[in-house]
């Protein structure tokens, strides 16, 4: 449970952030996901979208022409990194390629200047609106639930898990070093070192699994920022028994205090600097990848997308209730990637992305925010068209397949366009939680980004999208009023 000291610390924060917007008002947007997502993609096409005047016809403020100018400023959090947006726009644009993922925290002000909607608030003058975005590893948010554990019930837990069938294999080598390990026994930093190792290993070996099995804490195993080897990412859970409170001087106690150090150096922190101070949350989801590999991983991105929103519940109750001096007002779920599908295919992406946030919300319990979904494709990689097959017209997908993908047999050298059936989703999105494991919906090659296209005003030039501008609408339209 959290500190006195640490509400304290937030209300006094949350205060202090009130009152310089009062002079620059500013909109802090979370943006998360699992790695791979589409993190970094997203926000460089927002950010290129904006700034270039792509087309975007949903987002009112710029369907209006009230945009009067948008631009990049220097970010209020000197000790957070910056989104490297220059280098991920050139990797887009120049040399077409997919830009480094998101691996750490990082954040970006956009600035928006825009005449109101509002004759009144004309009369103020010109409006002026920063967007904070803030980029995140959705596996950092999975550590939450870690605060109300104890090192014993963290340990139990994680080994209970291990020892089920289907992660049995992946975690042997762990469990075995764990089970020859002598909790008792002095503390020695390099046994503290290879089972610590040993049990990153396990987890990343769940992550790469083709079954898909979900992420386990602590995130930073998977995605160590600029903690890689510090002491506070050197522990690993011990097999039971280990509910006795362990001598000083022990392995056991060594791993107890390191696993309460990763609470209150890395967790906290993180979750008090970082998201607590959010007004608004974009959660992107591969929900493609999971149709294509079957219900299993699609109950499992269920499970995640479940945990990850419980940590924007607010209110009491909750780990994090308290320490939401201010409470995120919008959610949006949005599956990237729909470029992948023929348009045809996008309202029932849009359907069972909807089924999934419901099921999610009603098992987080989350309540005051507003939640939406959209199926969307930060950047366009794909055109469409038809093909003959016999008597019939198949709606296809035209993209250049990145080399060393294949489909049919056929790998790809990188370089040709080909069209592509994609498959159909089912027009009953509940149908896809009782699909055939072995007979995937759906068939998905990866496509290299596309070249920039014309925007509404004919000279500028911005990245392809599908359904960027709906997101953005429901992310900050309403504050450019
Ligand atoms: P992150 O780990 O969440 O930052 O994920 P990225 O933004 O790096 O995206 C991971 C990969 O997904 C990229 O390298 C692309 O191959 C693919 N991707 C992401 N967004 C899109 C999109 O809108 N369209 C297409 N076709 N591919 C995308």
């Amino acid at each position: 449970t959290t500190s006195f000291t640490d509400e304290a610390l937030i209300a006094l924060d949350t205060l202090a952030g009130r009152t310089s917007e009062l002079f620059a008002p500013a909109l802090r947007i979370g943006v998360t996901g699992l790695s791979r997502a589409g993190k970094t993609v997203f926000i460089s096409s927002l950010v290129h979208n904006i700034v270039h005047s792509g087309r975007l016809p949903v987002f009112e403020a710029a369907r209006s022409g009230r945009i009067a100018k948008s631009f990049l400023e220097e970010q209020p959090d000197d000790a957070v990194p910056r989104f490297q947006y220059e280098d991920h726009i050139d990797s887009l644009v120049k040399t077409r390629v997919w830009p480094d993922s998101t691996r750490a925290i990082s954040e970006l002000r956009l600035t928006i200047e825009y005449e109101s909607a509002s004759a009144w608030n004309r009369l103020l003058g010109r409006g002026k609106l920063s967007l904070d975005i803030v980029d995140y590893p959705g596996e950092w948010l999975l550590d939450l639930p870690l605060l109300g554990k104890s090192y014993a019930e963290f340990s139990r837990e994680a080994w209970e898990l291990a020892e089920l069938p289907v992660r049995q294999d992946l975690s042997a080598e762990w469990r075995e070093r764990a089970k020859t390990a002598s909790p008792a026994g002095p503390a020695n930093e390099m046994d503290a070192r290879s089972l610590a190792e040993s049990f990153a290993a396990y987890l990343r070996a769940c992550k790469a699994d083709r079954r898909a099995l979900s992420t386990l804490p602590p995130g930073r195993f998977l995605m160590p920022g600029d903690l890689d080897g510090s002491p506070a990412l050197t522990f690993s859970p011990l097999p039971p028994p280990n509910g006795a409170t362990p001598k000083s001087g022990s392995l056991h106690a060594m791993m107890e205090r390191r696993y309460e150090a990763y609470k209150t150096h890395v967790v906290k922190p993180f979750f008090r600097e970082h998201i607590a101070r959010l007004d608004r949350q974009i959660v992107l989801v591969d929900a493609l990848q999971a149709l294509n590999a079957g219900p299993a991983a699609l109950a499992d991105l269920e499970r995640a997308l479940t945990e990850i929103l419980a940590c924007f519940r607010p209110g009491r109750g909750s780990l994090l209730g308290d320490l939401f001096a201010r409470r995120i007002d919008r959610i949006l779920v949005a599956a990237t990637k729909a470029d992948h599908l023929h348009h045809t295919s996008h309202d029932r992406l849009q359907a069972i992305v909807r089924r999934l946030t419901q099921r999610a919300i009603e098992r987080a319990g989350v309540e005051g925010a507003d939640v939406d979904v959209v199926a969307m494709a930060a950047v366009r990689a794909t055109r469409e068209g038809t093909a003959r097959q016999g008597i019939d017209t198949l709606p296809v997908i035209i993209g250049t397949p990145l080399e060393g993908e294949t489909i049919d047999g056929k790998t790809f050298d990188g370089h040709s366009e080909t069209a592509i059936f994609p498959g159909d989703l089912p027009r009953n999105p509940d149908a896809v939680f009782e699909a055939r494991a072995d007979d995937p919906m759906i068939r998905f090659v990866r496509f290299k980004p596309p070249k920039l296209e014309r925007g509404p005003d004919g000279l500028t030039l911005s990245l392809p999208h599908i359904r960027l501008d709906r997101a953005i609408q429901f992310l900050v339209g309403d504050r450019l009023a």
